[in-house]
Parts: structure tokens; C-alpha cells; sequence
């Protein structure tokens, strides 16, 4: 069986070694981390579907996931400049609001339990060298500016998605 070796248990890293375990090869990942979604503490983030003819969750079955995760979807935001507001609505989701991190009900702990259910296998606080891995998973390059725009981002998610999940169950 062909060995395929993965840098980065992300969501790119989890998604592929799903598909090429189920697809036959024998999968192992190398997370540096002592586990998955690690910079995530539960956050909640918003998944925007407007932007392709496809649904973000049939597009995830396409792609031979059947993880089940916390996620809501959400038909309605509303705009405003403070001075004015307008509501948009539409009968399909405008995006899913779904939980990160490493515990349960997060789809980075369920692309997990669904790796390991496919017999991939975890290396936890493990990295390789890049030249003796076939799939290289490892996130974006960071930097002092995106390091400041999450500080602002994780700050602002976490107030404007109390609002969406306010306005969705009230
Ligand atoms: C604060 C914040 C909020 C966000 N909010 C949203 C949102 O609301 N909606 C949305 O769609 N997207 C959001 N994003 C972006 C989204 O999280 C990313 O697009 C997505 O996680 C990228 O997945 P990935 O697998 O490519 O990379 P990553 O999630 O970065 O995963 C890379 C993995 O590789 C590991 N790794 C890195 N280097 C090594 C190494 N040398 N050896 C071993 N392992 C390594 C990391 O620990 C990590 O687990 C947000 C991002 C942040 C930071």
C-alpha cells in the first residue's frame, strides 16, 4: 500500500488525508500541535455561501465528508453604516455559522474522529522537513500584519456572531 505522508492537520491536511485514506492509501499526518484546530478555542466562524452556485455542506459531501459538526445556517443579515440599515434575505443560507477547535462538535474535531475512523494516523507535536512529506497542509505564511488583522478578527467574530446566533434563536 502507497504511503502518503501529510505536514499540518488542518482543514486542507484533514480533507485530504480522508480522501486518500478512503481512497486506499496509508495515511499519516504530522501536526505540530499536541492536537487539531489548537489556534481555535471554540470561536465560531461563518462560512458565506453566497458566493458559488454550490451549498457549502454538499459541496463538503462532494468531497466525501460526512463529518457531522455544529453549524447553523443563517438566512438574513443585516447591513448598516449606523446612520442606516437594510436587511437582506434570501431562501437559501447566506452562510453557516460553525464551531472551530479541537473539542466536540467542531469541524476540525469531526474531520478527526472521521480521519481516524478511515485508519489515518496522527502524529501529534511532530513536524517533518518539507522535502520528506507528498502533501504540504501547513496554512498560510504569517506575518506581524495577519498576526494584528486575527487579533482584530477573533475579537470581532466572536462579538458579531453572539449577535447572528442572538437574532437566529430569539
Ligand atoms: C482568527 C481567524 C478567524 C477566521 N475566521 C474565518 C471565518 O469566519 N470563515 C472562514 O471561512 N475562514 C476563517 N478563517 C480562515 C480559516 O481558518 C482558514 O482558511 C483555514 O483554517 C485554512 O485551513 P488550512 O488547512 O489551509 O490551514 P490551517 O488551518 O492554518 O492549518 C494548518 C495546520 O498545519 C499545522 N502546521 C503548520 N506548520 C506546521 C509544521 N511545520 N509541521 C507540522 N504542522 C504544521 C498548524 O498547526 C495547523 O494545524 C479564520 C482564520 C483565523 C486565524
Amino acid at each position: 500500500m502507497k504511503k502518503i505522508k501529510i505536514l499540518g492537520a488542518g482543514l486542507s491536511g484533514l480533507v485530504a488525508a480522508i480522501n486518500l485514506s478512503k481512497a486506499g492509501y496509508d495515511v499519516d499526518v504530522y501536526e505540530k500541535n499536541e492536537d487539531v484546530g489548537m489556534r481555535f478555542h471554540g470561536d465560531i466562524h461563518s462560512w458565506e455561501n453566497w458566493s458559488g452556485n454550490k451549498n457549502f455542506l454538499k459541496e463538503l459531501k462532494e468531497m466525501n465528508i460526512n463529518s457531522k459538526f455544529y453549524c447553523v445556517p443563517l438566512f438574513k443579515v443585516i447591513v448598516t453604516n449606523c446612520s442606516k440599515t437594510k436587511e437582506i434575505k434570501s431562501n437559501q443560507p447566506m452562510f453557516y455559522l460553525g464551531k472551530r477547535g479541537p473539542s466536540l462538535g467542531a469541524i476540525d474535531h469531526s474531520l478527526k474522529m472521521e480521519a481516524l475512523g478511515s485508519n489515518v494516523k496522527f502524529h501529534f507535536r511532530k513536524t517533518l522537513p518539507l522535502n520528506e512529506v507528498n502533501i504540504v497542509a501547513t496554512g498560510s505564511i504569517e506575518n506581524e500584519v495577519t498576526g494584528f488583522v486575527k487579533e482584530f478578527f477573533s475579537k470581532q467574530i466572536q462579538r458579531t456572531t453572539w449577535q447572528s446566533l442572538h437574532s437566529t434563536t430569539s
